[in-house]
């Protein structure tokens, strides 16, 4: 099988593609804007990295869409602190890029696995989303972090109708706040735009205070990536054709937690870590209004949660690395990562 990956780079991507190559046969032609997370695969023949924007380099897109199986389109900013800053970027990028790789893909008759996203249920009220029943509930227009959810919403409901129609053979995947190493750029996270937990690491090794927005009592539910590229394995073996048409969400229901026990969690982590156990000096750990953290175009998602029964009944799949693990796991990558660059 040949695979095309756009966005190989980033934090899905990179480890997509090393675990393909590891367990397959299977070749990999990836496009990104750079190649720093990918040191592990830039050596496999069957890898065939190009340096590139999917905006400009269009005409080789369009060719390896030809060329490959399976297409995963993975480009797409995902950090909430862009949704508010570059709402318009997000829509670009996010929606329109993407939907003209789509559209290739329903020309030339390839299969599309899409990412698709936890925030499109947005502030839903159940207790856990279902992928075919929950409702979507996003804010008013003036909080754009909306943006992003709507975006993915739109593109989810495009691949959808093509898929109706005949045209296109797709799966959509929901990633639930995916952890691990590579999550983000440590330089992100030195100005504030990355990911919560990569945000506390980054906090906690610089001594400067943990934020918890709003008081950190909104839930998340954080998945070890390996767990979530074992679900993204058996949608791309796919066999019998069992995830065509369907949409999963991917992550670690068991893992729920408070953004405030996260905070704790990580901090008493870092104390233990054998390289910091003597500091003496910690992060304390304080409350900030979404206003003055995001800007006032923010807005909270209380609690999200998975319900993972679909990819449980149809691909057999259960994640299997609880909370703790992942948070030690990512920390100390992070804190490696840190040590090599001081
Ligand atoms: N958050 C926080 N402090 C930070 C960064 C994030 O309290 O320094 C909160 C944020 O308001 C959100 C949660 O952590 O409720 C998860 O944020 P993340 O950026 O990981 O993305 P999300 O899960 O909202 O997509």
């Amino acid at each position: 099988m040949k695979i095309l990956i756009l966005g190989v780079n980033g934090f899905i991507g990179n480890a997509l593609v090393r675990r393909i190559l590891q367990d397959t046969p299977w070749e990999v032609y990836g496009m990104d804007l750079s190649c720093h997370k990918l040191e592990h695969s830039l050596d496999s023949p069957r890898f065939h990295y190009v340096e590139g924007d999917i905006s400009i380099n269009k005409e080789w897109i369009e060719y390896h869409i030809k060329k490959c199986d399976l297409v995963l389109p993975l480009v797409a900013i995902a950090t909430p602190r862009a949704y508010v800053k570059d709402p318009l970027g997000v829509f670009t990028l996010d929606f329109e890029e993407n939907l003209r790789v789509v559209r290739q893909c329903v020309k030339y008759g390839r299969r599309v696995i899409f990412p698709s996203t936890s925030e499109v249920y947005g502030m839903c009220q159940d207790e856990e989303f279902l992928e075919d029943e929950s409702n979507y509930v996003l804010g008013p227009i003036h909080k754009q972090r909306w943006i992003y959810s709507c975006s993915k919403q739109l593109i989810d409901r495009v691949i959808w109708a093509y898929g109706q129609r005949g045209d296109l053979r797709f799966t959509l995947i929901r990633p639930f706040n995916w952890i691990g190493p590579k999550l983000d750029d440590v330089d992100a996270a030195k100005e504030g735009s990355s990911r919560v937990v990569t945000q506390f690491i980054i906090n906690l090794y610089r001594r400067e205070p943990i934020k918890l927005v709003d008081g950190g009592h909104q839930t998340r539910c954080f998945t070890w990536v390996e767990d979530g590229i074992d679900c993204l394995m058996k949608i791309i073996e796919n066999p019998g054709g069992v995830a065509d048409g369907q949409i999963f969400n991917i992550g670690s229901p068991d893992n729920l937690c408070s953004i405030r026990d996260l905070a704790v969690r990580l901090k008493d982590l870092f104390m233990r870590h054998p390289d910091h156990a003597e500091d003496g000096v910690y992060s304390e750990i304080v409350e900030e209004p979404h206003e003055l953290y995001y800007g006032q175009g923010y807005q909270d998602i209380l609690n999200r949660r998975p319900s993972i029964e679909k990819a449980r009944r149809l691909l057999g799949w259960e994640p299997r690395t609880d909370l703790d693990s992942a948070l030690k796991d990512t920390l100390d990558f992070f804190l490696e990562e840190m040590k090599d660059q001081d």
